[in-house]
């Protein structure tokens, strides 16, 4: 059997995608087969279009053309091996990553550290198709209340923003932070939930527009850091204090800034580096003002679900910026490449 999806034989730049007809995935045991209502589109899925070697090797290895998407909620339509709390027609979410479930970091706890876990839409097919399929483990159920497009919206981008701000950072009401890029997908996520929380919000974008938006979604200072340094503009926001928390991604261009950003016993907490990797710091400034620096890596299943739960309540409603029909997900590419969007980009078969 076949299917539609939008599925590409050699890496490249958007006219890659091509909207095409796929084999169906079939299922081995403990596997789902769902039927896709809507797949958000992450920077991720720009990286493995162009070059990411995973992508590479699995195009070589398989031969067959890849699928993207990560972001993927739909109606579960086979089920294989016994799975009592599923039922066929479920509404589900798919918790993203699939880790081994037996090495020391996931029996930990800590699956988003375990060194053999695959992505959905990475190392396997993803979401920009009619159907995908999943371990059966990777299923979250949502109420008929929450939308499969706000459902999508939540995987990549909000966990990786819940797990840096509530797990690694610790934000905790009344502090300050500073978020960069606030119109990406983490920032904007972040923004959303350090309003949660009630922290005091300073974002950075590189357009008023971004800027306006990010106001809406609960920003109380916002810089637009074309031609300023920030930290400058932040010590001044916060009468030479500094901010609690700085939630970074972009690396190289502003680590500096990021960290003179910070108050005493500051935390900065990175989950990216789209500018480059490295960075450097005064160590004396460091250690007399006690900063922490710490890394993030996307986010456990547990925290998904703590997300999913926010979302059924209306406390945390996704932003979306627009939902486009699968065959254009060249058009959803380009929009995130030009960094136009504010919030997700999700694509409805
Ligand atoms: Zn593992």
């Amino acid at each position: 059997m076949t299917m539609k999806a939008i599925a590409f034989t050699e890496q490249g730049e958007v006219d890659v995608l091509k909207y095409q007809e796929v084999e169906q995935p079939t299922l081995a045991t403990d596997e789902i087969l769902v039927k896709v209502q809507s797949c958000a589109v992450n920077y991720l899925d720009i990286h493995a279009r162009r070059n990411r070697p995973e992508i590479k090797q699995k195009l070589e290895e398989t031969g067959k053309p890849h699928i993207l998407g990560s972001d993927i909620a739909g109606e579960i339509i086979d089920i294989s091996g016994t799975h009592p709390q599923l039922t066929i027609g479920d509404r589900v979410l798919l918790a993203p990553c699939i880790p081994c479930g037996v090495c020391p970091d996931c029996n930990n706890g800590y699956e988003n550290l375990c060194d053999t876990q695959q992505l959905l839409g990475f190392q396997t097919d993803g979401g920009y198709a009619e159907f995908v399929k999943a371990p059966a483990k990777n299923a979250i159920r949502i109420v008929d209340t929450l939308s499969f497009v706000n459902a999508s919206a939540l995987p990549i981008a909000y966990l990786t923003a819940w797990h840096m701000l509530t797990t690694r950072a610790q934000l905790k009401a009344g502090e300050d932070i500073l978020i960069l890029g606030a119109g990406g997908s983490v920032g904007s996520a972040g923004l959303q939930i350090a309003k949660l929380v009630g922290a005091r919000i300073f974002a950075t974008a590189s357009t008023d527009k971004k800027l306006s938006h990010a106001k809406e979604y609960g920003a109380d200072f916002t810089i637009n850091y074309i031609n300023v340094d920030f930290s400058e503009v932040i010590l001044e926001l916060t009468n030479g204090r500094g901010v609690d928390v700085v939630l970074e991604h972009v690396g190289e261009a502003t680590w500096e800034q990021s960290i003179s950003s910070l108050a005493k016993n500051g935390r900065l907490v990175s989950c990216g580096v789209t500018t480059g990797n490295i960075g450097k710091i005064n160590i004396r400034k460091m250690y007399q003002k006690q900063l922490t620096l710490m890394g993030s890596a996307l986010g456990t299943q547990t925290e998904l679900r703590t997300l999913v739960h926010l979302a059924e309540q209306n406390k945390l409603i996704p932003i979306i910026d627009r939902i486009l029909p699968l065959e254009n997900a060249a058009e959803a590419h380009q929009q995130l490449e030009s960094r136009k969007n504010f919030g997700k980009v999700c694509l409805i078969p």
